[in-house]
């Protein structure tokens, strides 16, 4: 018998060894701290539509069985919303798996990549799970920066770009008439990833119109925001019949679960309570915007359920990330700089806002 494991591949092999992503669950466990307020995952604290809660609640009994690997009565719903054809639909875990099947199904090992330095990592993380070379454009005047993205993938080759619009982790958004600008700036063989995991807060401005013509952009939704069904994991894509075609060769055929399948069904029908949800938000990222502004801090201008607070210093950040988590709050301070200055808090609940204010001045004041 030998005595180590059998060679991994090689692009396995070179991988960092770290875990990318420390779930708060685990730093509870690490630091003996229990979370009192969770703010750092941009998890909707609006909870879920009780439609949705009541049609997930009616099917506990159904779940022995497989949901449809095809998720055609989701696909169906989502096809007639948006007027396109259900061959043009994926429906997967949530964007993070879809970011997986992408990057499988567009790269070869050294393939060219373009995304923003700090953007959204799990994308990050895929590609180079699939031995993608990433080059990675810093933001710019706290945006992504489009005209240099642009000139990176026709410079490297890019087989692929990544915009998060609204994005993560600054909030911030571009308009169509932008996106259209960039989409035209991109080499004509290389495909737009458009992440609107957060589409829904943001402005009629923000959102391109679908063009069935352009076979190169693909578009990835989720329901673990706005309709707050992070943890039921269900996202979809719109795309070009051929590349929804290029997932079904590669994706997990039984990777959504039915409770899931029926609970997104039902929550596409509740409008009200997604507006109830999006109103609710932007109020809360108002109240943000000004408690920054009292304590001496720049918000981003944010079309998100989440505000990053502008600290104007990493080392400071990083204190008072510490100091709430002693006091049990669940913050994200992104990674990179010029990022790393900021405080990213997702919008809580009136009394969690209220909660997350009180112990954010005091950490200031003891500071
Ligand atoms: C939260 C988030 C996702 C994850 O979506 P899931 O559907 O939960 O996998 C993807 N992209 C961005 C930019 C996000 O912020």
């Amino acid at each position: 018998m030998a005595d180590q494991a059998p060679p991994f591949s090689r692009i396995v092999a070179n991988l960092p060894a770290a875990v990318p992503f420390v779930p708060p669950e685990e730093l509870e466990r690490k630091t003996g701290v229990k979370v009192r307020l969770r703010l750092g995952a941009n998890e909707s604290s609006f909870g879920m539509s009780p439609l949705a809660r009541e049609a997930m609640e009616n099917s506990l009994g159904e779940n022995h069985l497989y949901g449809d690997a095809l998720s055609l009565d989701l696909k169906m719903e989502l096809a007639t919303r948006h007027g396109i054809a259900t061959e043009m639909i994926t429906v997967a875990g949530g964007i993070d798996e879809l970011l997986g099947w992408i990057a499988r199904v567009f790269l070869n090992p050294g393939d060219p990549v373009t995304a923003s330095l700090g953007s959204y990592p799990t994308f990050h993380y895929h590609v180079e799970g699939f031995g993608g070379r990433l080059h990675k454009v810093p933001y710019r005047g706290g945006k992504n920066d489009l005209d240099a993205l642009a000139e990176t993938a026709r410079n490297t080759g890019s087989r692929i770009v990544y915009l998060a619009n609204p994005d993560n982790p600054t909030g911030t958004w571009f308009t169509a008439a932008e996106l259209k600008e960039f989409r035209r700036q991109l080499p004509a063989d290389c495909l737009l990833l458009l992440d609107e995991a957060y589409l829904e807060f943001a402005p009629a401005a923000a959102h391109l119109p679908l063009d069935p013509a352009d076979p190169g952009v693909i578009r990835t939704r989720t329901f673990s925001k706005a309709y707050g069904m992070a943890g039921l994991r269900i996202g979809y894509a719109f795309a070009q019949r051929e590349i929804i075609t290029a997932f079904d060769k590669i994706r997990n055929h039984f990777g959504v679960s039915r409770i899931a399948q029926i609970g997104a069904l039902a929550a596409l029908q509740d409008e009200r309570f997604l507006q109830h949800v999006v109103e609710e938000v932007a109020a809360g990222r108002r109240e943000y915007e000004t408690l920054a502004e009292t304590l001496g801090f720049a918000a981003y201008p944010s079309a998100t359920n989440f505000v990053a607070i502008d600290t104007g210093d990493a080392d400071r950040a990083a204190a008072i990330q510490d100091a709430l988590w002693q006091r049990g709050v669940f913050i994200r301070v992104p990674g990179v700089a010029p990022l790393n200055r900021c405080l990213r808090v997702s919008v809580g609940t009136p009394g969690e806002r209220q909660e997350f204010a009180r112990i954010l001045r005091k950490v200031m004041a003891e500071l």
